[in-house]
């Protein structure tokens, strides 16, 4: 089969792969009809990671239900699925607690917790972006779509990670029906979180960026678009908060956060959400900071430490929630918006590629590219 395959920093080339097999009794073999690249796809891109040259990326994931093993009793070959990201297998202490994110038993390292397709330090999964996908624990880890899924492709896809991941963030923030809430990062993590905080019922959704294209397709949503290239970005919430601040606001941007110059600045989007932000209001950050990025520009960020304005934090007796977003806890309900016509999260695709095309998509999307938002690559229609 074909595969994205990893060849070392910022290089990708589709290459023909053994075949993903059922190899376990619980497994399901889905053939890939759209799989994503992800924000986070591009820190293994990078070489930020120690992601091994050889293996292929992909844990955004919808497709055709293929073959399943023995042990699978709900999942059927012909149903059209989407996975959650995270891989898990439904019945250790954490997955008992809807933490799927961090299940004990999918990841083999037993310092570690939680595992995902084709990431680093995330258990020896393989990637969907190839045309076969070894799901493990099959029954726990697809979601069933109905009859709209093959034509409504661009939307299910989102239910894999970014949807539930921005929906995620906007709970860690405890967004509530009036609130007014602000979001670092119109990537497409940042617009799902958006269009998350629109359907908790925010009175108001400020959006912080400095890419046109993104910052419009906020706008799209009914969001304020704030450019921080051309505008203090925290006195402007402040303006539109009446200098209160916003009730809550949501981290999508992670270690990579810049200056719009370039400047990395790892600590730059948790400080001005400290300030952006009310007095007691909570914070969501589903941006990823790692340690051990040998692409970082900042010593500390480099090491995975986060020196923000704590000081300000307490005083002000914010609260925050971070972590990987346990995709299985949200996904049903957020697919059952999709078929109802009440969420569109497609609106942030701004390409559609077979997957020999993937090295291309890669250096666009790395490069933030005008107009390259979110690139869904069809690797097996
Ligand atoms: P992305 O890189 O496309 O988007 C990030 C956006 O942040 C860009 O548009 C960039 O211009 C903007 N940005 C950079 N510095 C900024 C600043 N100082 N202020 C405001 N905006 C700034 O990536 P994405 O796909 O949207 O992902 C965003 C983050 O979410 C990444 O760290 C990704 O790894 C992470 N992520 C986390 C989870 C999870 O489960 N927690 C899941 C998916 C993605
Ligand atoms: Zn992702």
């Amino acid at each position: 089969m074909k595969a994205v395959v990893y060849e070392g920093p910022r290089q990708v080339r589709v290459k023909d792969v053994p075949d993903a097999r059922i190899e376990r009794p619980t497994d399901v073999l889905v053939r890939i009809t759209s799989a994503n690249i992800c924000g986070s796809d591009l820190h293994m891109y990078e070489g930020r990671t120690d992601f091994e040259t050889g293996r292929w990326f992909g844990h955004e994931n919808l497709g055709q239900v293929v073959e399943v093993g023995t042990g699978v009793d709900k999942v059927r070959e012909g149903d059209w699925v989407v996975m959650p990201f995270n891989i898990a297998c439904g019945h250790c202490k954490n997955c008992e607690r809807q933490l799927t994110n961090y299940c004990l038993t999918a990841q083999p390292e037993p310092k570690l917790a939680g595992a995902a397709y084709g990431f680093a330090d995330m258990g020896p999964y393989a990637g969907g972006q190839a045309e076969l996908l070894r799901v493990p624990w099959g029954d726990f880890n697809c979601l069933r779509l109905g009859e709209d899924a093959e034509q409504r492709q661009t939307d299910y896809v989102m239910l894999a990670d970014i949807f539930p991941t921005g929906y995620h963030a906007t709970e860690m923030a405890g967004v509530r029906p009036g609130d007014q809430t602000v979001i670092y990062g119109a990537g497409p993590v940042g617009l799902m979180a958006a269009l998350s905080a629109t359907i908790r019922g925010a009175s108001k959704v400020m959006v912080v960026d400095r890419h046109a294209d993104r910052l419009r397709l906020a706008e799209s949503i009914g969001a304020i678009a704030i450019d921080d290239s051309k505008t203090d970005p925290v006195q402007a919430v402040l303006d539109e908060t009446m200098g209160l601040g916003a009730d809550n606001g949501c981290e999508c941007v992670g270690y990579q956060a810049h200056e719009p110059d370039g400047r990395e600045q790892a600590n730059l989007t948790m400080n001005r959400l400290v300030a952006s932000v009310r007095f007691t209001g909570k914070i969501g950050n589903v941006g990823v900071f790692v340690p051990q990025d040998p692409g970082a520009e900042d010593e500390l960020a480099k090491q995975g430490k986060l020196a923000f304005d704590y000081g300000m934090f307490w005083f002000k007796g914010q609260h925050i929630g971070s972590g990987q977003a346990p995709v299985k806890r949200y996904n049903r309900q957020l697919r059952d918006l999709i078929a109802a016509g009440k969420a569109e999260p497609s609106f942030i695709v701004s390409h559609e590629l077979p997957i020999d095309r993937a090295p291309e998509a890669y250096e666009h999307f790395d490069n933030r590219d005008d107009g390259w938002t979110k690139v869904v690559l069809h690797p097996a229609m």
